[in-house]
């Protein structure tokens, strides 16, 4: 999402070379891992965002188990949001904290409905933010209490909008970190807005999604959190922390 932040970071004198850096790692790590990637899912956007909360510090299997459970107790998301909360957090009991995200995504679904237009009838698709710029789809979204840049960039990447904003997760941020893409000390949050403003403006939904996939494969396959094996990654000659590395004495 641009914000000022982003608008200044694009000011920054070492702008046009991080973004040339971000441009390498995506064609690099895109070979490495055999882009182009297939999309996982085709929920409408309203599933996508409650499945993305669902996500939040979960192993995917974990959350892909309670979202499954979830539909199967609860038929409608209305259902879901007028349900006795320890049922809700009983179905998604397979997730991390289901005792906070349970109230949390009702909280979502009723402002979700509140703002349709009315608190008590079924929360509206949100499909309409497929016709807004992208930038104003994420600030609707990220304007819900819960809802993050990752949640609002997974819901409109992820889902059947497939609209090109960029999901950071914590994978790709180690990487881009390591990588100096961004600095070391930006947290997954801002982080986002900055990454994002290193990529064309006019990249399509599957290249975003590639770069994503890309960079986070990379972190889950390779720039491990301990030990990275810097000694076979493709980014070792342009990257601070694997050149580093490399000198330090039992370095791999
Ligand atoms: S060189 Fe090492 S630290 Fe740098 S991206 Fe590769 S694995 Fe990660």
């Amino acid at each position: 999402m641009p914000s000022s932040r982003a608008a200044l970071a694009t000011e920054a004198p070492d702008f046009a070379a991080r973004q040339a850096l971000a441009l390498l790692a995506h064609r690099r790590l895109c070979a490495e891992y055999g882009a182009p990637f297939l999309f996982f899912s085709t929920k409408d956007p309203l599933s996508e965002l409650i499945s993305a909360l669902l996500s939040h510090r979960t192993k995917n299997a974990d959350s892909h188990r309670a979202y499954q459970q979830l539909r199967a107790t609860f038929p409608t998301w209305e259902d879901v949001r007028d349900a006795p909360t320890l049922d809700v957090q009983r179905a998604i009991s397979a997730c991390t904290w289901p005792e906070q995200k349970a109230p949390r995504i009702q909280a979502v679904l009723r402002e979700v409905s509140r703002r349709c237009g009315d608190e008590n009838l079924p929360p509206c698709s949100l499909d309409f933010l497929a016709d807004r710029p992208i930038a104003e789809a994420r600030a609707w979204l990220e304007s819900i209490s819960g809802v993050g840049p990752k949640t609002s960039a997974a819901t409109l990447l992820f889902s059947k909008l497939r609209l090109p904003a960029m999901p950071v997760d914590s994978h790709h941020h180690r990487v881009a970190q390591r990588l100096g893409l961004i600095g070391p000390k930006v947290g997954e949050g801002p982080a986002h807005a900055l990454l994002s403003a290193l990529l064309p403006p006019d990249w399509t939904a599957q290249q975003v999604y590639d770069h994503h996939e890309a960079l986070m494969f990379h972190g889950q396959k390779c720039c491990y959190y301990h030990q990275p094996a810097c000694a076979r990654c493709v980014m070792l000659e342009v990257c601070p922390v694997g050149q580093e590395r490399q000198g330090a004495p039992g370095a791999g």
